[in-house]
């Protein structure tokens, strides 16, 4: 059944309806695949006899002639969005046994358009990393390897890690994550998949258990720009129940991807030069100029002069709302309980055995620079750099439609590399987290290889509620690279 997971979603939606197969043998072969790739532990819990029964009912919507714009296709959710009646952990020992009594509104789009639950994806404990290495249930393993060192394991990238993980090895056809710092597209440029984070209030945070709420957007994984769209199409839309999620229609973003970006003014930020930048990543970049150029765009030097408070600004905003949504977890209301003398002590000794070291790290962060006496000094201070940082691309917009960036200031690295000081592992979102400062939509699109055969991705930012320009010229970009390698632990 290999062929079958060699489609993409677009084919597989239409082989469907043009019934050269059934929802439930697609179904079954990804069933396979996850039991074939089990070792990268993307999933935390695998649904395999609702996505059978889910498969079967897409049969027969498929047999009226009345599939939806996901009829039948295979999908895997982050363990962050709350599922009905299924096993929710954050990847985190404090929900153990939490099973939601509600769907998070996105995940409930991509069922009610026929979209096939096979499981929960692997994250970084309450999404809060960039290796997905902080999870409760161990880590998510990449499937590529380094050209000639099979026995090095490697990060998929994270926190959406486990989700990158099974649309690379092909144990899902499209995934769902979330995007706080680039928690998409930086898994997604580690696996060779695609990711796009859409505009902050795009899709709604309802049923997402929350890390920093300002931030937070939800947003597919999937192998090509075009199934992107497909699934972006779905996901999106306003929601009366959160309300941050915007009141704008959501365009046919399939119908944007015209192959045509003759006369579109490509930016390039020249403050994401950075030093220490491995010489592959610079000579993708320039590759990634000269395709756009050779396709017709304008190239346009710009800066974005804030861009290297980013990092600093971010981790204290981050945290900071990390603390305050993290406080819900105490004991009493879900999952865990580790019992103590006083009501206090059970507090403690709940957060304390409940938490991994990260997130601790991050709460006593976010407690400190909230508190009286630093808030001025630190939380004011950087809310008001994310100010400028938005200030920043909205010049940009003057002179350019889209930025081209690199993705990541690597490749993949080994499951137990740069654990020791998390100031190393910030660094990795060095080049996602204005995006999510200023609110705008990014995606990640596989490019090219690092000197060790591994993916590297470029970065297309664009304007708040622009998706379709970020995704007709990351279309166009897909084409020029046309990365068609596939990871050698696929299923
Ligand atoms: N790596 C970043 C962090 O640890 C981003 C995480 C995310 O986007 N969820 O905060």
């Amino acid at each position: 059944m290999t062929d079958l997971l060699d489609l993409t979603l677009s084919e597989a939606r239409d082989g469907l309806r043009a019934k050269d197969f059934s929802a439930v043998e697609l179904t079954d072969a990804y069933i396979g695949a996850m039991d074939r790739t089990r070792s990268l532990n993307a999933y935390i819990t695998e649904t395999t006899d609702k996505a059978r029964a889910m498969a079967s009912e897409s049969d027969a919507r498929l047999a009226k002639g009345d599939p939806g714009a996901l009829e039948g296709i295979p999908i895997g959710v982050k363990d962050l969005y709350c599922t009905e009646g299924v096993l929710t952990t954050a990847a985190s020992h404090i929900l153990d046994g939490f099973k939601p009594t509600y769907e998070s509104t996105v995940s409930g789009k991509l069922w009610s358009a026929g979209g096939v639950m096979l499981g929960k994806m692997n994250l970084d404990e309450f999404a809060m990393g960039s290796s997905n290495t902080t999870s409760f249930y161990g880590p998510a393993i990449n499937p590529w390897q380094e050209d000639g060192n099979p026995g090095k394991r490697l990060v998929p990238g994270g926190s959406s890690g486990g989700s990158a993980a099974a649309v690379a090895a092909r144990s899902a056809l499209a995934t769902v994550g979330t995007d706080t710092g680039g928690s998409i597209r930086q898994p997604a440029a580690l696996t060779g998949t695609v990711g796009i984070k859409p505009t902050y209030g795009r899709c709604s945070r309802w049923g997402i258990i929350a890390f920093a709420s300002s931030l937070d957007q939800a947003g597919p994984f999937t192998r090509t720009v075009r199934d992107a769209s497909i699934m972006l199409g779905v996901m999106a839309g306003h929601d009366p129940k959160d309300s941050t999620s915007a009141r704008v229609e959501v365009p046919n973003f399939e119908a944007a991807l015209t192959g045509n970006i003759r006369g579109l003014r490509v930016g390039v930020p020249k403050e994401y030069r950075i030093d220490g930048m491995p010489t592959e990543i610079e000579g993708l970049w320039m590759q990634g100029i000269a395709w756009m150029k050779e396709a017709g765009a304008e190239i346009v030097e710009v800066s974005l002069p804030h861009t290297r408070y980013a990092l600093p600004a971010y981790y204290i905003v981050a945290p900071a709302e990390a603390s305050s949504n993290l406080a819900r977890y105490d004991g009493v209301r879900y999952g865990l309980r580790v019992p103590g003398d006083s009501l206090d002590e059970m507090y403690a000794n709940t957060r304390g055995e409940g938490f991994g070291e990260e997130v601790q790290r991050r709460v006593l962060i976010g407690t400190y620079v909230l508190s009286a006496g630093y808030y001025d000094a630190y939380y004011l201070k950087a809310q008001k750099v994310r100010t400028r940082i938005a200030e920043d691309f909205r010049k940009a917009w003057d002179s350019c439609d889209v930025l081209l960036t690199p993705a990541t200031p690597s490749a993949a690295f080994g499951v137990d590399e740069r654990q020791e000081d998390p100031i190393q592992m910030y660094l990795n979102d060095v080049f996602t987290v204005p995006a999510n400062l200023a609110g705008i939509p990014g995606i990640s699109v596989p490019a090219g290889f690092d000197a060790n055969g591994l993916p590297l991705g470029l970065q297309i930012l664009g304007r708040a509620f622009d998706e379709e320009t970020v995704l007709r010229a990351a279309d166009v970009l897909e084409r020029a690279a046309s990365f068609d390698a596939a990871p050698a632990l696929r299923a």
